[in-house]
């Protein structure tokens, strides 16, 4: 990145910018090359600054919540990658039946507020490690619940840099994605939740944390799951028809725990990663005639195959 574009940032968000940040430290599977610059923006202001300087410049630039469900190639991100943080991290409860999150602010923290408050209907998203943000641009979900369902409304910045509040019926939500403005950032989101026993949200959450340690790979970093489920049969079920439970490229492997996870169970490259996704996707065409769709979005890939 040219200097005068560094020194630029660094008078628009004071201390909240560092360059040259591997992207291994901000994603989940722990892999990803350097991106250029990193911003962490803790106010409306700092973010439209930066995604109005960076439009104009044609710097490209991107927003990361926990990079839950990112794969960040090993070459890295030439632009900015935006983090929110601060006051676009709060939760609220603002008025009856209503939660208001940062969309910085991470699902676990939603979680622990309501679980202090005595809030329920959010707790599908527990376990899932992500940001409110990346809940809606992914329309996260578990347990046949998604974000699109307890959604009211979103405030998002817009690309051309104004602040919109788009009721959720104005969004499209399908398997794992939603119909964002494109270049839109999700600045809050709000909620459709409902007053319980602080007791009862905390045991809900509890039993859905408790089921994903028993059946996912969590001791290892990885993205979740990789491929959506296709409708003939879940993903996880046909990588193992293809007897790819297991097996390893370099330091990524199919999880032998549950096979539509990829692990990176040591020194992994993003290669490795997209590699044996490749071949997941090679094998099970081959065999079934069934092309798998991945579900993690990938950051800085020239050529995926
Ligand atoms: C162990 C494990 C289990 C998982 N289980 C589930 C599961 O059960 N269900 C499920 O749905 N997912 C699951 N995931 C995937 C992941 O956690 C979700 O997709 C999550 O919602 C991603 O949130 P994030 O904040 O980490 O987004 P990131 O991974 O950082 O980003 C994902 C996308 O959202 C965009 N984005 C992020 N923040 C914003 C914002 N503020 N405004 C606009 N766009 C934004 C990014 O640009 C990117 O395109 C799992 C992942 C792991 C590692």
């Amino acid at each position: 990145m040219e200097e005068k574009h560094r020194r630029r940032l660094l008078e628009i968000a004071v201390g909240d910018v560092r360059f040259d940040r591997p992207m291994r430290l901000y994603t989940s599977l722990r892999v990803g090359g350097v991106a250029a610059a990193l911003v962490r923006a803790g106010s409306l202001e700092v973010l439209r600054d930066v995604c109005v300087y960076a439009a104009a410049h044609t710097i490209p630039r991107i927003v990361v919540g926990k990079g839950s469900n990112l794969l960040v190639s090993d070459r890295g991100f030439p632009g900015v990658v935006i983090r929110l943080r601060g006051a676009l991290a709060e939760v609220r409860w603002e008025e009856e039946g209503e939660l208001n999150a940062g969309g910085g602010a991470t699902n676990r923290r939603i979680l622990d507020h309501c679980s202090r408050e005595g809030i329920g209907g959010l707790e599908f998203l527990s376990g899932i490690p992500g940001t409110a943000g990346g809940a809606v641009a992914t329309n996260a979900g578990a347990r046949g619940r998604d974000t699109g369902e307890v959604l009211r409304r979103v405030e998002l910045l817009t690309a051309e840099g104004t602040v919109d509040t788009l009721p959720s019926g104005e969004l499209r939500f399908s398997y794992r994605s939603c119909s964002l403005p494109e270049g839109a950032v999700v600045t809050r989101a709000v909620f459709h939740v409902r007053r319980e026993a602080p007791e009862a949200v905390t045991k809900r959450i509890a039993r859905n944390l408790s089921e994903r340690r028993r059946k996912q790979p969590l001791r290892f970093p990885s993205a979740g799951s990789v491929f959506r489920n296709p409708p003939e049969e879940p993903a996880w079920r046909l990588v193992e028809r293809a007897g790819l439970r297991g097996k390893r490229i370099g330091g990524a492997q199919i999880s032998p725990l549950h096979a539509n996870f990829i692990v990176n169970s040591g020194g992994a490259r993003a290669e490795d990663i997209l590699s044996l996704m490749n071949l997941a996707r090679d094998e099970v065409l081959r065999l079934t005639g069934i092309e798998l769709e991945p579900e993690i979005r990938t950051v800085g890939f020239q050529n995926k195959r």
